[in-house]
């Protein structure tokens, strides 16, 4: 493992319900301030491995029953999700999981909760990440549920930063959206990175789109990885033409 790098998981198991083994050994490392993407189809691993790192798997009967995980160069496996957060490991999850009930601001607000300084900073935030996503800020006053599925998409990004994260883990961000708006969502993670040095796992079937912003990429099935390269690299091999981008 570098010195650099930000996120050092180590050989992981994971078991759903006490017997169904999900990852088989899965290891990756995230530099501090890259943009690392998992790679592979629908059932593969990648949810699960993104849940393990930030420890959500317990509300859907799983563990992680060996290997480490390293956040910081500090052993975090076992930890609440609220504590990574408070290290600054934070997941985005599929589906985006916004309160439909709420307003865009008020969900943004709501990702401050871990937050023990002034309302001041929190304000800044704010109108930092309006920054970021003119979108939302126009949308600001309406009531999530009602927006779209980027504006959705976008907000929960923007939730997420409100907790002033080192690492964002970013579950299937371009799910159900149209290729446009896919790509403006990740011109902001890549904005965002370069601007605030923020760290990005993003876990992505969307390989196409991945492997643009990413410089490097884990391809796993069946709870493995079975390559990883430099983003330049998958994009040039010739099993990963055929089987993932579908350019044989
Ligand atoms: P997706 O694109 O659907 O998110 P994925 O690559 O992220 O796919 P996972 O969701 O991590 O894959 O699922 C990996 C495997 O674990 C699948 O075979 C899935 O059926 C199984 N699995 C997921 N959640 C559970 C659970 N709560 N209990 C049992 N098995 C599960």
């Amino acid at each position: 493992t570098a010195h650099d790098d930000i996120l050092a998981v180590s050989n992981i198991e994971v078991v759903y319900d006490h017997v169904i083994l999900v990852l088989k050994g899965v290891s990756l490392t995230v530099p501090r301030s890259g943009i690392v993407a998992i790679l592979g189809a629908n059932g593969a691993g990648k949810t699960t491995t993104l849940k393990a790192i930030s420890n959500l798997l317990h509300a859907e009967r799983g563990e992680v029953t060996k290997g480490s995980i390293l956040f910081e160069g500090e052993e975090v496996h076992g930890l609440s999700p609220n504590d990574l957060v408070r290290r600054g490991c934070i997941q985005v999850m599929e589906g985006r999981h916004c309160f439909g009930h709420l307003s865009i601001e008020e969900n943004l607000m709501t990702g401050a909760f871990t937050r023990r300084d002034g309302k001041a900073a929190i304000r800044d935030d704010l109108e930092k990440i309006y920054g970021y996503f003119p979108r939302l800020k126009q949308r600001r006053g309406s009531m999530a549920g009602y927006t779209s599925g980027g504006e959705q998409q976008m907000c929960a990004i923007g939730r997420a930063l409100m907790s002033r994260p080192k690492m964002i883990l970013l579950d299937e961000p371009s799910m159900g959206l149209a290729p446009q708006i896919v790509e403006q969502i990740f011109e902001i993670v890549k904005d965002i990175n370069t601007k605030e040095g923020v760290s990005f796992l993003l876990a992505e079937q969307n390989t196409n789109m991945a492997l643009r912003y990413a410089t490097y990429g884990y391809i796993m099935e069946t709870g493995r990885v079975v390559m990883d390269g430099t983003a330049a690299s998958l994009r040039e091999n010739e099993d990963v033409k055929e089987f993932y981008l579908g350019v044989a």
